[in-house]
């Protein structure tokens, strides 16, 4: 018998190496196999007798799949996905597998670790967007049909929720953020504060505030997170750079 494998899930965080957890770090210099998407990985240096097993975006379930088959030939195997491992990215995936897949696939030594997500990031660079009730939901829909986007995007805005919206571009379906942005100025007031979050932590990081009736939905790409603020979100103006928002944590918090 081999000795026993194990799986660890891991979060880079959005990007930068200080916005790795030392878990992380730790769990990727132990590993003897690395699974992620190409561009992830490429943000790791290459490590002697460490293996690489790069991936494409969409292939999900089979990268999760040959993850946990790396596991039981006794590899120390870690999953990596950008940001947080259980939002909008690998874990659940790894969970459907198991599952889905064989009996003793249960049993497998499998952790998460967790990692800084896009909107965590994007709302400690702005101020505290994010300091009331708020919701993530992604407008991919690869996974889920669009009518269902869009039931959630009405139920966010008309529960007065701060929302984050993930994966709000892609090659295949430009259009979709045009439609959610339509949603939402039917249903939420013309102030209310946008924050565009383009690249947080990485060179390229863009941020800048809007408001519903000025936002350009086409500014946003597929490294932009955005948040629409709730009725009480407030804008900050400051003589120079970027303003503070914030979402106040409600009356009785004062
Ligand atoms: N697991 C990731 C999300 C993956 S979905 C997390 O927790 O952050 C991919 C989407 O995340 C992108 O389309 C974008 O909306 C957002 N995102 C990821 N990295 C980002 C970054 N550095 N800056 C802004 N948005 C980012």
């Amino acid at each position: 018998m081999s000795a026993p494998g194990r799986l660890r899930i891991v979060g880079l965080g959005p990007g930068g190496d200080a916005w790795i957890t030392p878990e992380v770090s730790r769990l990727i210099a132990n590993a003897t196999d690395l699974v992620g998407y190409a561009p992830y990985l490429g943000r790791l240096p290459p490590k002697p007798g460490q293996t690489r097993h790069q991936t494409g975006n969409r292939v999900e379930m089979e990268r999760a799949r040959h993850a946990l088959r790396l596991v039981e030939d006794g590899r120390r195997v870690v999953l990596v996905s950008s940001g947080d491992p259980g939002v909008f990215a690998m874990a659940a995936a790894v969970f459907e597998a198991i599952e889905e897949g064989e009996p003793g696939w249960r049993d497998i030594d499998v952790a998460v670790s967790p990692g800084i997500s896009a909107m965590q990031a994007a709302a400690a660079r702005i101020g505290a967007p994010l300091g009331h009730d708020f919701c993530a939901i992604s407008l991919s829909d690869n996974r889920k049909p669009w009518s269902l986007v869009e039931r959630r995007l009405a139920a966010a805005a008309n529960a007065d929720f701060v929302i984050a919206l993930y994966n709000p571009a892609s090659t295949a379906r430009t259009g979709r953020i045009h439609d959610a942005f339509a949603l939402l100025r039917g249903l939420k007031g013309a102030s209310t504060p946008v924050v565009f979050a383009r690249g947080v932590g990485r060179e390229e990081e863009h941020i800048f505030v809007e408001t519903l009736a000025s936002a350009d939905p086409g500014r946003a790409d597929m490294s932009t997170l955005i948040i629409v603020g709730s009725s009480e979100t407030r804008i900050v103006p400051r003589r120079s750079g970027t303003p503070f928002v914030y979402t106040p944590r409600g009356k009785a918090a004062r």
